[in-house]
C-alpha cells in the first residue's frame, strides 16, 4: 500500500495541564480543576496538597507523588518535567497539580517550558494562592486604601536570600508577603531592619491558611524570630509584614492567636 503522510493517523500526543490546588480546602478548588481531578486519569502532585483534596480523584486515577518524604530528597525538577513529557508522548493527558497557584513560587513556568519545548500542549489552571487565601482567611486586606497600595510577594528561601534585593518593597503603604521564610526569619528580620524599617513595624504569621488547623499569629518585625520560635511555627506558613496586619478590632483575636509581645 502506498504510504501516505496525509493518511497515515497521527499517534495521538496528551496534554499537561499545570493545576493549581489551592491553600488546601477542596472548597477553594476552581470548578475546572475540581473537573479535570475528578476526570483524570493520571495526577502527578507535590507533597503541599492535602488528602482530601487527593481523595476526589477518580478511583481508577493513578496518582504519582513527587513529593518530600522523610529520608528522601523530593524529585529533582528534571526529572519531574521529564516525566509529565514522557507520559504526554505516550498518549496520556497528565494533571499536574500544586499547591496554591501553579505561576507563584511553583516552578510551574519550567514544567510548561519543558512541555512547549517537546510539543506537549499545556494548559494551566490558576489555584488560589497561599497570600490570598491567607489574607481572606486571617481577615488581613492585602492592600487597603488607608493602608496598603503596594504588595510584593518573596521567596524567604531561595539561592542567596543575603543577595536578594527588598528595599522598597516593605514599609509604610506597602504590605510585604513572605513565602517559604519559617526557617529564615531571623535572617528576614534582621535584612528588613537594615534596610530601614521600623522595628515597631506590625507583622502577622499565618500557618496553615485556609485549613481548621490554621494559626494567626501577630507581633512586631523586631519580635518575629521571637514569634516563630515561640510558638513553634511549622511551614507551610506565611510572613505578612506591613500596616496591614496590625489588629483593629478586638473580634479578630477571635481567628488569631494574639501574640504576647
Ligand atoms: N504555589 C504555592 C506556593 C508554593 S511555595 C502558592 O501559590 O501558594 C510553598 C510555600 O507556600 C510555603 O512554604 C508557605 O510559605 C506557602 N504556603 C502554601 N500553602 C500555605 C498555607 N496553607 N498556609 C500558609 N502558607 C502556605
Amino acid at each position: 500500500m502506498a504510504h501516505s503522510g496525509t493518511t497515515q493517523p497521527s499517534a495521538r500526543i496528551g496534554r499537561v495541564f499545570l493545576v493549581g490546588a489551592g491553600p488546601g480546602d477542596p472548597d477553594l478548588l476552581t470548578l475546572r480543576a475540581a473537573r479535570l481531578l475528578t476526570e483524570a486519569r493520571l495526577i502527578v502532585h507535590d507533597g503541599l496538597v492535602e488528602p482530601a483534596i487527593l481523595a476526589m480523584a477518580h478511583s481508577r486515577a493513578r496518582l504519582v507523588s513527587v513529593a518530600k518524604r522523610r529520608a528522601h530528597h523530593t524529585m529533582p525538577q528534571e526529572d519531574i518535567c521529564a516525566l509529565l513529557v514522557r507520559e504526554a508522548l505516550a498518549g496520556n493527558d497528565v494533571v499536574r497539580l500544586k499547591g496554591g497557584d501553579p505561576l507563584v513560587f511553583g516552578r510551574g513556568g519550567e514544567e510548561a517550558e519543558a512541555c512547549r519545548a517537546a510539543g506537549v500542549p499545556v494548559e494551566i489552571v490558576p489555584g488560589i494562592s497561599a497570600a490570598n487565601a491567607a489574607g481572606a482567611a486571617a481577615q488581613i486586606a492585602l492592600t487597603h486604601r488607608d493602608h496598603a497600595s503596594v504588595v510584593s510577594f518573596v521567596a524567604g528561601q531561595c539561592k542567596g536570600l543575603s543577595d536578594q534585593n527588598w528595599s522598597g518593597l516593605a514599609g509604610v503603604g506597602r504590605t510585604l508577603v513572605i513565602y517559604m521564610g519559617v526557617k529564615t526569619a531571623p535572617q528576614i528580620a534582621e535584612k528588613l531592619m537594615a534596610d530601614g524599617l521600623a522595628p515597631d513595624m506590625a507583622v502577622a504569621v499565618i500557618e496553615n491558611a485556609a485549613r481548621p488547623e490554621m494559626r494567626v499569629l501577630r507581633g512586631v518585625l523586631a519580635g518575629l524570630p521571637a514569634l516563630v520560635e515561640g510558638h513553634k511555627v511549622r511551614s507551610p506558613a506565611l510572613i505578612v509584614i506591613g500596616e496591614v496586619t496590625r489588629e483593629r478590632d478586638a473580634t479578630l483575636a477571635a481567628i488569631a492567636v494574639k501574640a504576647e509581645q
